[in-house]
């Protein structure tokens, strides 16, 4: 009996049922796939991102297994399982000494990407590099469009469109408009009802008890009996359905709103099934245009825009920025910031009602929208001066999204600042003013939104002018921070001092906010 002859590598994030390797069966070709402690070890992470990807993993290869491919898959307690990609991979060439060259798709994380190249050096047989066939991009897009230059994402954005021929008339924009920021970002209104997101109810208890057996340490909770985000191909083309049809009228228009009544609001809840691949991205934009082409006259371009900005726009432009600064990028620290993350990270036990309920949901779903990320954790992490090595370990654990090529500039960059401007041209910060505009949480909120010192004070007021205050020889020169500067200069001397000293108070006492 002949062995395989090819080894074809498939990391948990690569399910992407349409790659051309699957588009023949070939019984000389062995498919490997691997859940391994090196990946459930790097972070702690939150308990249905492991759960929903070795159950995607699991889905995928049983797919596979049904076309008639041929699949090696190392469960997490296999006892042949050493753990790691480099063990695992040499223990199976020296099980199938047939091998004799082997294949992986270009990685999305650079610490795998230098792995996998490690392993080649060393394998002895032949090796070749795919593409994911994934993005829209490549990884050099950035360099290519802007050299060493600080690269502007609405300039990266305006060319996609152009070149994909998204949302074109021509070469201008449809309805010959780019951006639609100003018709969006509106606070939801109590009569306008939100829809219930959809869950589904995947049975997942075997694969817990699997992970409490070897005692993978994990944060959040879970229901493992009806795990709610989609773990096959399916489950995600419904999740995209459920959004083009319920969601995208009102996506827009709502897309920076924060509720008490909703944890998803109007917001896809994609990212899993797309950072997975489960989803191409350019079928869910295609099918987002088309709901636009079929009932123009419920889904406005606003709508479309906004969503085709973020997919589009920011997903690709942050794969850019990753790697055009890896691997310098996991240490900017442009502020210099360096407090620890308060314990109520972990618990949502804080009494500022925006970061509890923030946290909360997190820990509960996995999930907050991009808002609540930015501008109201992020933001009071960057106003409170946490490090951003803590800040960006934080979220690369707590999202079922979070994969660090997508995470880290997220978080480092656009939230923490710590890249001194390569994503954000300023720091995203803001007193309660904006939370309060956006949101519904200030109302019930222990402190008041309005009051800058005192036992009640709003946090983020007294935070956010410290925040300027101390990094004035970094920020002043900014010229599209100079407003918040000459409104600080304009104060007069004593509140400014009373409201520095609020700031210190509470930046000592950060455990018990
Ligand atoms: C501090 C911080 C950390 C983040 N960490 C992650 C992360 O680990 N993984 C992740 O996928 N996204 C991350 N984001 C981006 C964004 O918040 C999430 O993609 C989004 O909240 C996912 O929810 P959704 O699918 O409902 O998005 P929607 O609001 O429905 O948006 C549609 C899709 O657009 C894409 N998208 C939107 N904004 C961004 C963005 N800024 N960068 C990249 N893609 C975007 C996502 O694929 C998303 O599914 C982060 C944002 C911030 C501010
Ligand atoms: S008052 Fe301040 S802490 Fe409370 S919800 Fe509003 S912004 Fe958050």
């Amino acid at each position: 009996m002949t062995g395989p002859k090819k080894l074809r590598l498939i990391l948990g994030d690569q399910l992407h049922s349409g790659h051309s390797w699957y588009q023949k069966t070939d019984s000389s070709c062995l498919y490997v796939m691997m859940e391994i402690r090196s990946e459930t070890d790097y972070v702690r992470h939150h308990i249905q991102k492991v759960l929903g990807f070795f159950a995607a993993m699991r889905r995928f290869a049983a797919g596979l297994e049904n076309q008639g491919h041929v699949l090696y898959y190392l469960k997490l307690d296999n006892p042949e399982n050493l753990q790691s990609f480099d063990a695992n991979l040499r223990s199976i060439l020296e099980k199938f000494p047939s091998i004799q060259e082997w294949e992986y798709q270009e990685p999305d994380e650079y610490r795998l990407d230098v792995l996998l190249k490690e392993f080649s050096a060393s394998a002895g047989i032949l090796c070749r590099v795919c593409d994911s066939e994934h993005f829209y991009t490549s990884r050099n897009s950035l360099r290519e469009m802007f050299g060493d230059k600080v690269p502007r994402m609405e300039f990266f954005y305006r060319n996609l469109r152009k070149k994909h021929n998204i949302m074109m008339d021509g070469s201008e924009p449809l309805n010959g408009r780019w951006n639609y920021d100003a018709d969006n970002r509106k606070k939801i209104p109590s009569s306008v009802s939100i829809p219930k997101p959809l869950l589904f109810s995947n049975n997942l208890s075997d694969l817990k008890s699997v992970l409490d057996g070897e005692e993978i340490s994990t944060l959040g909770n879970v229901n493992a009996d009806e795990f709610s985000w989609p773990i096959d191909r399916e489950q995600a083309l419904k999740l995209l359905d459920f959004f083009i049809q319920n969601l995208l009228p009102l996506f827009g228009t709502y897309e920076d709103a924060m509720s008490l009544r909703s944890w998803s609001l109007f917001h896809s809840r994609l990212s899993f099934a797309l950072n997975l691949k489960m989803l191409h991205p350019d079928e869910v934009l295609q099918a987002a245009i088309r709901a636009m082409d079929e009932r123009p006259e419920e889904i406005s371009c606003n709508q479309l825009e906004g969503f085709v900005r973020q997919i589009l726009g920011w997903r690709e432009f942050v794969r850019g920025i990753y790697w055009r600064e890896m691997p310098g990028y996991t240490e900017k620290n442009f502020l210099n910031h360096n407090r620890s993350l308060p314990d109520w990270f972990w618990t949502g036990n804080t009494r500022m009602n925006c970061m509890k309920n923030s946290i909360n949901q997190t820990m509960e779903h996995a999930y907050a929208h991009h808002i609540q990320r930015l501008m109201v954790i992020g933001n009071f992490s960057l106003l409170a001066g946490l490090h951003p090595d803590e800040v960006d370990q934080w979220y690369l654990g707590v999202y079922i999204d979070a994969i660090e090529w997508v995470e880290m500039p997220n978080t480092r960059g656009m939230s923490q600042f710590a890249d001194g401007g390569l994503i954000a041209s300023k720091p995203y910060v803001s007193s309660a003013a904006y939370i309060d505009k956006m949101s519904d949480y200030c109302g019930s909120c222990f402190y008041s939104s309005k009051e800058k010192t005192g036992k009640k004070a709003c946090p983020f007021n007294s935070l956010y002018w410290h925040f300027f205050d101390r990094h004035q020889d970094k920020l002043k020169r900014n010229p599209r921070i100079g407003m918040a500067y000459q409104v600080w200069e304009k104060m007069d001397a004593e509140k400014r001092q009373a409201i520095l000293q609020q700031a210190e108070i509470y930046l000592n006492q950060l455990d018990s906010l």
